[in-house]
């Protein structure tokens, strides 16, 4: 079995890692790139959401490579993303590839078929223990790849010599994901502190502080929100994101599982503006906004793949809560014809009201 699945951030190092554990040959998706795109948007429907072509491209262009089976992800709900798979599937044979492609649809409602599909990929002897054990390192790797992403968010506006965070940033999770067992991650964490000391900051940096939400593809996928974070870091802000890969899978994987609420604070602070299940992180979006502004944020800036529809949805409620919390707001559609130097001008601008806003808000306190 060759074996691949989507990429997204940095989940590809513990997902190659526990597929090669259950005995596969791992075809690993490359980070995308503009061919990528191009191969996504030249078989997808037009009106498709930027993440399904992007996808789309990873599966051709590992296809290409010798893969002959996918894994990937399904949904419930609304939005599109629970037909992803189903619809892709149907393109790439039509293309003339020859493969399987292993869905994995939400615990709750599919256990015994998350778990047959499971056992597909279980592909050498193995005990459960061993199963235990490869799923828990994973989870520790990526646990510290989101802690050492999060920790460059705060580096990045401090830094002396531009591009340097993200320099050691690359370094560190070249470190991680070479690590082989725990020892390995220990010592990459000392690693990581010992670079990011490194780095040469600025004393006493009042950075303005700026939330990246939307669409989960485009929130985590740095190659698809076209550097967002690094952008904006370099400009002198410090970003948080709503959503890392470990956060993510608690909130809604497992949370899904034991029939919990995921990301209950958001949904609960949206239900006043947005309180209908759209899919996609729509609600979140709206929520999140709330949560930011009372945790004293400059902006928000919402990134959404063009056509996403709970995307849509927040963005014609986002302008008013914004209004009302007193936070700067961004919308940012992205497709295929998204440039770099474009939304560099528009960061570049939000940043700047942002600055003013706040330097105002601060005289009106003083005087
Ligand atoms: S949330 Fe939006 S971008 Fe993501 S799959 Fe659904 S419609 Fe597409």
């Amino acid at each position: 079995m060759k074996v691949t699945f989507p990429y997204m951030s940095n989940s590809h190092i513990a997902i190659t890692n526990i597929l090669e554990g259950l005995g596969n040959e791992v075809i690993p998706p490359p980070k995308p790139s503009k061919l990528t795109l191009s191969y996504g948007t030249k078989y997808a429907p037009e009106f498709a959401c930027v993440p399904f072509k992007i996808t789309l491209g990873t599966y051709i262009e590992t296809l290409e490579m010798g893969a002959d089976t996918i894994v990937s992800t399904g949904g419930v709900g609304p939005c599109r993303a629970g037909l992803y798979t189903t619809l892709q599937e149907k393109i790439l044979r039509n293309i003339g590839y020859e493969f399987e492609m292993i869905t994995f649809e939400p615990p709750s409602r599919y256990l015994k078929d998350i778990i047959r599909n499971f056992k597909k990929l279980v592909n050498k002897k193995v005990s459960l223990v061993e199963i235990i054990k490869l799923i828990w390192f994973a989870w520790e790797q990526l646990t510290l790849l989101d802690e050492v992403e999060l920790e460059s968010f705060k580096i990045r506006p401090c830094e002396v010599k531009r591009g340097e965070t993200t320099r050691a940033y690359r370094k560190i999770v070249d470190i991680i994901a070479q690590a082989k067992n725990r020892d390995d991650l220990k010592e990459a964490r000392k690693l990581a502190d010992k670079i990011y000391s490194s780095v040469d900051r600025y004393e006493d940096v009042d950075p303005l502080k700026i939330a990246l939400l939307g669409e989960i593809y485009v929130v985590m996928e740095p190659t698809a929100n076209l550097e967002i974070e690094e952008t904006l870091g370099e400009l002198g802000a410090y970003v948080e994101r709503t959503m890392f890969f470990t956060d993510y899978t608690i909130n809604n994987a497992i949370t899904d599982l034991f029939h919990l609420k995921g990301d209950r604070d958001a949904k609960k602070a949206a239900v006043p503006y947005f309180n209908e299940m759209c899919g996609g992180h729509g609600r979140e979006s709206v929520g999140n906004t709330i949560l930011y502004a009372e945790k004293g944020f400059d902006g928000v800036i919402q990134v959404a793949p063009f056509t996403c529809i709970p995307e849509i949805v927040a963005k014609s409620i986002l302008p008013t809560v914004a209004e009302e919390y007193g936070i700067g707001f961004l919308s940012i559609s992205i497709d295929e014809q998204t440039g770099k130097a474009g939304i560099q001008t528009r960061l570049e601008a939000f940043v700047d009201l942002l600055a003013r806003k706040r330097k105002k808000k601060r005289e009106e306190k003083i005087a």
